[in-house]
């Protein structure tokens, strides 16, 4: 797809690295400029510098890096022409749709091991196709997994969108393997017939296409297919296209982006070694107690007036003294406190043998909004029809249920 010599050429595709959520993809042409809030620069100042290279600008205010592109980074900087596919979708679509390098051999048990050489070439150039095209996101990830031994059929039916994705297609080396047609899938099918291992639906009324999927999809094997949908009743009727066009196994699935708060916080001791302390401290105050009854004696004083005063009114603990434990807040557990809480949730996420020298630990909270709805995945299997002898068989085989 993109160059994968070590140093940036005239002509080649980078992206370059403005910040984290600033990526903007660059065709270098010699001659040009770039000039954006991080500096002036020539394209020709990156001409021959290793992709990935950081480069300070001509002004010397800012920097840039140069990236080589991957399709993870040409989603995050991609020009959009459409809402797209985002690489958590992209990641279970390729994976579910058991999307592989065509010069893989498929290791899955469906075929016995002794199958012959002829078998496995066939099986392992991967067909698939995706329709419609977009802004190309999901078809740059999918051109990757496939390499130039697949193929993937792309449609899209507005002119513009077609054409523009068809030169990018071009300028990243995909047009040999990567067929984009200006088509309306719905209305005129895919002119495939029996080609394809699998189908990625990614428009408004997957349902009609599906029947012109089946046609698509090779009957050879069993294959798969995936319609992506934002709402639960186009995920409905699509089931149903499904459920009628004879699709199995029909799975919705959804993903999203759980948060992690990830803080720092002091090591606790471990349980057994508070217990210790609480222990110790409860013979200290004994002691004490003990003393006081011995003086009080010694003395005659009523030992309630004593108490009165306020002296010896000690709960036996100094601060600091052996028999307390140190809570993360500073305040300090004392006999008969109750572990708080707050200290009960932390203390399950750190390990409980930290080591001595460890004084702070790493915990996470799984933040409690959800966040990164796209669409609902809807996956569907075609199984190969039985072949004639079989139906023979089990029409001649004695009903056993009467
Ligand atoms: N999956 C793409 C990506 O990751 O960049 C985004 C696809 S975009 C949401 C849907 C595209 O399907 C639009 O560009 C739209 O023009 C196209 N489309 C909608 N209905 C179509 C149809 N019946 N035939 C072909 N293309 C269609």
């Amino acid at each position: 797809m993109w160059s994968t010599a070590r140093d940036i050429a005239d002509g080649d595709t980078v992206i370059v690295w403005l910040t984290r959520d600033f990526l903007q993809p660059l065709t270098v042409t010699a001659g040009k400029d770039f000039n954006s809030k991080f500096g002036n620069y020539r394209h020709s100042d990156f001409i021959g510098l290793p992709f990935g290279s950081k480069v300070g600008s001509r002004t010397g205010k800012g920097f840039i890096h140069v990236l080589r592109p991957t399709p993870e980074l040409w989603t995050l900087a991609l020009p959009h022409r459409t809402q797209i596919l985002y690489v958590a979708d992209i990641a279970l679509v390729v994976a579910y749709l058991d999307i592989r390098r065509g010069s893989r051999v498929v290791e899955a048990g469906w075929f016995p091991s002794t199958v012959s050489l002829a078998l496995v070439g066939r099986i392992a150039g991967i067909h698939s196709w995706a329709t419609g095209t977009g802004s190309g996101s999901f078809s740059h990830s999918v051109a990757r997994t496939i390499g130039p031994s697949g193929r993937l059929w792309s449609y899209e039916f507005h002119e513009a969108r077609a054409k523009k994705a068809s030169e990018e297609f071009a300028r990243h080396g995909m047009s040999d393997f990567v067929t984009l047609t200006h088509q309306n899938v719905c209305k005129d099918g895919f002119n495939l017939t029996d080609e394809a291992d699998s189908v990625f639906l990614d428009l408004p009324a997957p349902w009609d296409a599906v029947p012109h999927a089946k046609q698509a999809l090779r009957k050879d094997r069993t294959t798969r297919i995936c319609c992506f949908s934002p709402c639960m009743e186009q995920v409905l009727r699509t089931v149903s296209a499904l459920n009628d066009a004879g699709f199995s196994d029909i799975t919705m699935y959804e993903t999203l982006v759980h948060q992690h708060d990830v803080s720092q916080v002091p090591v606790l001791p471990p349980i057994s070694e508070v217990a210790e302390k609480l222990k110790k401290a409860e013979g200290i105050r004994e002691v004490k107690r003990q003393r006081q009854i011995a003086a009080g004696q010694r003395t005659h004083e009523p030992h309630g007036e004593k108490r009165k005063r306020g002296e010896g009114d000690d709960d036996g603990v100094e601060e600091g003294a052996p028999g307390s434990a140190e809570l993360e807040s500073g305040k300090r557990l004392k006999t008969g406190d109750e572990a708080p809480s707050t200290l009960a949730e932390t203390v399950s996420v750190v390990p409980t043998t930290a080591p001595a020298a460890v004084s702070k630990i790493s915990v996470s909270k799984v933040v409690p909004e959800v966040r990164g709805h796209t669409s609902y995945l809807t996956f569907a299997t075609l199984l190969p029809p039985l072949p004639a002898s079989a139906l023979e068989d089990a029409k001649q085989e004695p009903d056993q249920t009467s």
